[in-house]
């Protein structure tokens, strides 16, 4: 579980390929097993009894803790510098495994306007069934933040590079915010990935991912990961009773206490995965395990076609704006520098002249762009966000997340740039003809 087998002082791009790999005891395999199998064989009754008291780390049953999974969630919590990881389902499985632990019924959390649009719809409606609920401000307002925060907030929840509008979020300054009032910032990493940016680095204590998208990167599975950075005191106040105070499942057990920094893990998987069983299975695990080793090399061609890409389309007459943060005429092109320095992704929406009709009649007219609810493929992708991810919000958060209903979003893939650039053309020519 924790990231350290390869050592800290490795560089990104050897780290995605070998961290939480190593050769298979059983047959010197290289690549990671895809361990196809639900139960472990207990050395003998000791042997059981001491993994079900969590007095012995090792494998039980694979709905808590399978070696493939292991392995993807050791690579993740070494990629983005934490100190143990605990994939899930989906990337929304991994958004209530990453509240879990720290909520209760009466709490809430302060969220980012700016976010994916099924994590408003999973906030703002589904959570409620749970008893928590959820506040959103302006995360650029940092005293609307401030003042949103109440006794019974639990932790500040925000997108690094938000999806769909190219939004930079300053995670430092949320993070001192957060920090001032003892709670912790979760940041959704899922657009940035974390060879554009490590929130950890930024103050963030728990990083989320739909592993879904560019960290699998070829649009073959879902799945999630909790990345916790180990940096939280979950005993510095009585605020986070399933860390610092005995757990009656586990005879009494803290986990702060018992498990130090890996509290937040240990208590995701003993709890967490065991009751809720949001588990990711062995063969997804495999698939992810598989993106991330090319992660680096495909995220800097994803950045460089989506910054070429996003110049060609301001520069149209037919377009009316561009949202790409990389561009200098975004408000958060100077976030860019500090937030992710490699590049603002490969995300972001444009406006076509002509309004709402115009952006259907573009995306019916595409070729190689595929019209598809997902992002973070090789292939380019585009959808309407306001007709589809953000249809369940009101015109008012339809903007507020930047979803507004005259831009498509795209999600830039690793082709051509120039194929794609005579794609959208002969499109936005049929599109504005
Ligand atoms: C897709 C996505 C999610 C949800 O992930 P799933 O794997 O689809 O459940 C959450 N946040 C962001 C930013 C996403 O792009």
């Amino acid at each position: 579980m924790s990231s350290d087998q390869s050592g800290p002082s490795y560089g990104f791009d050897t780290l995605q390929i070998h961290a939480g790999a190593r050769p298979d005891p059983a047959t010197g395999a290289r690549q990671v097993p895809i361990y196809q199998t639900t139960a472990y064989v207990f050395r003998d009754a000791d042997h059981a009894a001491a993994l079900f008291n969590l007095q012995e780390v090792g494998y039980i049953y694979s709905r808590l803790t399978n070696p493939t999974v292991a392995a993807l969630g050791e690579r993740i919590a070494a990629l983005e510098g934490g100190v143990g990881a605990v994939c899930c389902s989906s990337g929304h499985a991994a958004q209530i495994m990453a509240l879990f632990p720290l909520m209760a019924p009466g709490k809430n959390i302060v969220a980012s306007t700016r976010l994916y649009g099924g994590t408003v719809t999973q906030f703002s409606q589904t959570i409620k069934r749970f008893g928590w609920s959820a506040k959103f401000v302006d995360f650029d307002d940092l005293d609307a933040v401030r003042d949103a925060i109440d006794d019974d907030t639990q932790a500040v929840f925000g997108e690094a590079i938000a999806n769909p509008g190219g939004y930079i979020m300053d995670v430092r300054a949320v993070a001192d915010v957060a920090d001032a009032a003892g709670i912790p910032l979760i940041i959704d990493n899922t657009s940035a990935t974390p060879y554009l940016c490590r929130p950890i680095e930024h103050g963030a204590t728990l990083v989320v991912h739909s592993t879904t998208k560019f960290l699998t990167g070829n649009g073959t599975v879902t799945g999630g990961c909790v990345v916790d950075s180990g940096n939280f005191d979950w005993t510095a106040s009585d605020r986070f009773p399933s860390l610092s105070a005995p757990e009656p499942a586990y005879h009494g057990l803290k986990f702060a206490e018992t498990f130090g920094p890996l509290a937040f893990t240990f208590h995701s998987i003993a709890i967490g995965l065991r009751d809720l069983g949001m588990t990711l299975n062995p063969q997804a695990a495999h698939y992810t395990l598989m993106g991330i080793e090319t992660l680096s090399l495909r995220m800097d061609r994803h950045v460089a076609n989506a910054e070429k890409i996003a110049k060609w389309l301001e520069a149209d007459d037919r377009v009316d704006y561009v949202t790409y943060a990389g561009l200098e005429s975004s408000p958060y092109f100077d976030r860019v520098k500090t937030v992710c320095p490699r590049g603002a992704g490969a995300l972001f929406t444009f406006a076509v002249k002509g309004g709402y009709d115009a952006c259907i009649k573009l995306i019916e007219n595409l070729e190689i762009f595929s019209h598809v609810a997902n992002l973070g493929d090789t292939r380019s992708l585009i959808i309407h966000s306001a007709s589809t991810t953000h249809r369940q919000l009101d015109e008012d958060q339809q903007r507020a997340a930047g979803a507004d209903p005259e831009v498509v979003r795209v999600s830039i893939g690793i082709e051509d740039a120039d194929d794609l650039i005579a794609d959208l053309d002969q499109a936005l020519a049929k599109a504005t003809a």
